[in-house]
């Protein structure tokens, strides 16, 4: 098994000060399961190429704790691919051999550690279920660019047909720590099969790995279900702590035992039809300066982005690790100073005034409200609808009456563990027209999602109109 990694940046032997492993030397580590080398074959002021070679013994593994009981063929303890194909072996070697590069930490170079360097990284055989639209699914979306090759399955016999093994290129101008941690989290992913128990350490040390980009990467899900061997308790923790329990996606597939897919489409869509939603709300009113109250992540800030008409966004929210994830969602670091000018992410509460809730022509608040404390809600009222005074207040909030179409979801069970209410659509219009009566307010209760001819609307939005606003005007007073 073997990997190699090059930079052409120069001087290119600096990559030995980045991997704490001088070019000349050899570097050898023994593991409880085979042997892990780190070798240079080329080091030159231009180019320079670490190879990790990992030698495994097949048979101390299958007789290790490793070992797969009852489920293998006869001989598989002795031929198997495992001494052969990248794994997550590969990650163990990595972690033992190059912890304090993966951590990004370099005692003589620590500005190249933090520096994106040109790398290439070559994997000559990793096995990839899923395929190529797999291998492209998971490193695209981090800025490879990826070259990949289905191997036959013997060469000399071509009409044998394909393997499931790729040669694997990827090639990024990245920090050195970055490509370390995509591949000792991504390698074992594509072979989805870990050598060793995943317990709930394992959870830290994906969340510890996957930083920021597990997060943000738009097939979390599978690398995390794959990663954690599909063991449905550790999945849903990691997803939850790596979503902060935000992503109502989750929810119904946590509860659901038999349909996980159907749920997970079914919310995707969902959440899809809330930003479209919200965001022709936004349009018809015309509102040019919005802010998003409890952003998250910030998926609707990423999609008003994408909107001329609006000139300028704000984001707030009360988790700092939920503002930087949609920093980062948003690109902030990446863009121009002037057009970073148009967005402004703070942490704040909607239930304290707050000054810089003034000034938008709307504030949203998409899924939140069912979040606070029901005992809070005068304050936010208050915040919201006597302080800030938007001209157009949108919200939208799940319709409880819907829950019942949730086969799995216990009665008068909650969506999301953290929804400290869920309003019937009685109850949310009996609420909107109350505030919206003592505030000088006009409202409209859309639904959104598929409804159901009984239950209504999975979602439910109030477009909340200030009565002083000039018809198809945004602006705020
Ligand atoms: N609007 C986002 C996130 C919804 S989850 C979306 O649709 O994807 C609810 C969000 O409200 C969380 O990010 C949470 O941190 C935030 N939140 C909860 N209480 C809050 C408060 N008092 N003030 C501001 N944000 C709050």
């Amino acid at each position: 098994m073997l990997l190699t990694i090059t930079t052409t940046h120069r001087p290119a032997t600096d990559l030995g000060y980045l991997l704490a492993k001088h070019p000349g030397r050899w570097h050898e580590k023994d593991l409880s399961q085979g042997r892990a080398i780190l070798f240079y074959p080329e080091a030159s002021e231009e180019r320079c190429t670490a190879a990790l070679l990992l030698e495994i013994d097949p048979v101390a593994l299958s007789r290790g704790r490793g070992a797969r009981n009852g489920s293998q063929a006869p001989l598989e303890p002795y031929v198997n691919d495992r001494p052969y194909v990248a794994s997550s072996f590969l990650s163990v070697a990595m972690t033992r051999l190059l912890g304090s590069a993966l951590k990004g930490r370099s005692r003589e170079r620590p500005d190249l550690a933090d520096t994106p360097i040109p790398l290439k990284a070559e994997l000559p055989v990793v096995p990839a279920r899923g395929g190529e639209p797999f291998l492209r699914a998971l490193f695209e979306p981090l800025g490879y660019a990826v070259d990949c090759a289905r191997l036959p399955l013997d060469p000399q016999f071509p009409s044998w047909g394909d393997s499931r093994y790729f040669t694997l290129r990827l090639r990024q101008t990245l920090r050195l720590a970055d490509l370390l941690t995509h591949l000792a989290v991504l390698i074992p992913v594509l072979d989805d099969a870990k050598h060793y128990w995943v317990g709930e350490d394992e959870i830290d040390k994906l969340l510890r790995m996957g930083g920021d980009w597990l997060a943000r990467h738009p097939q979390r899900e599978e690398i995390t279900r794959r990663a954690l061997r599909r063991d449905r308790r550790l999945v849903s923790e990691a997803l939850r702590r790596l979503t902060e329990e935000e992503d109502p996606a989750l929810d119904t597939r946590e509860q659901s035992a038999g349909d996980e897919e159907d749920a997970l489409e079914r919310d995707l869509t969902l959440n899809q039809c809330r930003l479209e939603a919200v965001l022709a709300a936004l349009r018809e009113v015309g509102a040019g300066r919005v802010l998003d109250l409890g952003c998250g992540d910030g998926r609707l800030l990423q999609r008003l982005a994408a909107e001329s008409s609006i000139q300028h966004l704000g984001g707030c929210d009360v988790s700092p690790r939920a503002l930087s994830l949609a920093a980062r969602r948003l690109n902030l670091e990446r863009l121009p100073e002037r057009q970073r000018q148009r967005f402004d992410l703070f942490q704040g509460s909607l239930l304290y005034r707050d000054a810089r809730f003034r000034g938008f022509d709307a504030i949203t608040l998409v899924e939140v409200i069912e979040h606070l404390e029901p005992n809070r809600l005068a304050a936010c009222e208050q915040v919201l609808f006597a302080e800030a005074r938007p001209a157009t207040l949108i919200l939208t909030t799940p319709n409880r009456d819907y829950n019942r179409l949730f086969a799995s979801l216990p009665a008068g069970a909650f969506r999301h563990r953290d929804h400290r209410f869920e309003w019937s659509r009685a109850e949310f219009a009996h609420w909107c027209e109350a505030v919206a009566e003592q505030h000088g307010y006009a409202v409209r209760i859309l639904p959104i999602g598929e409804v159901h001819p009984v239950q209504g609307p999975p979602t439910q939005m109030a477009v909340f109109r200030r009565h002083d606003t000039p018809a198809g005007q945004g602006a705020a007073a």
